[in-house]
């Protein structure tokens, strides 16, 4: 099922999505404890996508897979190096990136998302698959130049409309080993695979719930494969996981 939301004449819904048919169907409430459908149903084209969650804050993992960690010059850390992007940084399907005037190098990094479907504390990687509601797209856009300047990643990491999420969650996927690719107007830039990661989704859960509580509509972006690299206002781009789809969102002058 790929779980969505979207607004229709003002009103916030969560709704199915069916791509086949190019259509939403609308969920009574939230997906969150059991989809029921209310029977309404709208062409996906009448419709403003939103990034399927609301989240509360999104967890992002830093250096999980190998070969990025090398080509930034590190290791993948003996613990997962986690730092949050906040929730005023949440962008749909298809919005604008907007490049901030403070940068001068704005990345995309093309990311696994974890969708968090019930308060999830202290929970163990045996017993995670049922605190995740599904999977997602995530490009965890970074003004590189400010990471590196900054001690921490907030301003980097942080800026509004730098985490695209979308263009929906499906919840009828095995995570271990998915494509992860990034496309920069069609060329193709990341083509990695989740199976590289160094902790997965279930070993994410359980690192980041021990630290923090993660609630229904949460996001852990599980860290980027090899292959970053910079983009420029009226750059596209795409980032496609393997069972999901495809986010794409254009980059725009502030
Ligand atoms: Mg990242």
């Amino acid at each position: 099922m790929k779980i969505c939301r979207y607004e229709n004449a003002g009103v916030v819904a969560y709704g199915v999505a069916d791509p086949v048919h190019g259509v939403v169907r609308e969920i009574d409430g939230s997906p969150f404890g059991g989809v029921i459908l209310t029977g309404r149903e709208f062409t996906r084209t009448g419709v403003t996508m939103l990034a399927p969650v609301a989240p509360s804050k999104i967890v992002a993992i830093g250096l999980n897979y190998k070969d990025h960690a090398f080509e930034m010059g590190k290791k993948i850390p003996e613990e997962p190096m986690m730092f949050i992007k906040p929730s005023s940084a949440v962008n749909r399907p298809g919005g604008d990136i907007v490049y901030p005037a403070a940068s001068k190098r704005v990345d995309y990094e093309a990311e696994l998302g974890v969708v968090i479907g019930k308060e999830a504390r202290r929970v163990m990687a045996a017993d995670a698959r049922s605190y995740i509601l599904g999977y997602t797209c995530v490009n965890d856009v970074t003004a590189r130049d400010l990471q590196a300047r900054d001690v921490q990643y907030t301003r980097a990491k942080g800026f509004d409309t730098f985490a695209p999420i979308g263009p929906w969650i499906e919840t009828d996927l095995d995570p271990a080993a998915l494509f992860i690719r990034c496309r920069v107007n069609g060329v193709l830039k990341q083509d990695g695979n989740t199976r590289e990661m160094g902790a997965g989704p279930f070993a994410l859960v359980e690192f980041v719930s021990h630290v923090m509580t993660l609630y229904p509509g949460d996001v852990i972006a599980t860290g980027t494969p090899p292959g970053v690299g910079s983009v420029h206002p009226g750059d596209v781009i795409e980032v496609e996981i393997e069972g999901i789809g495809v986010l794409s969102n254009r980059v725009v002058p502030h």
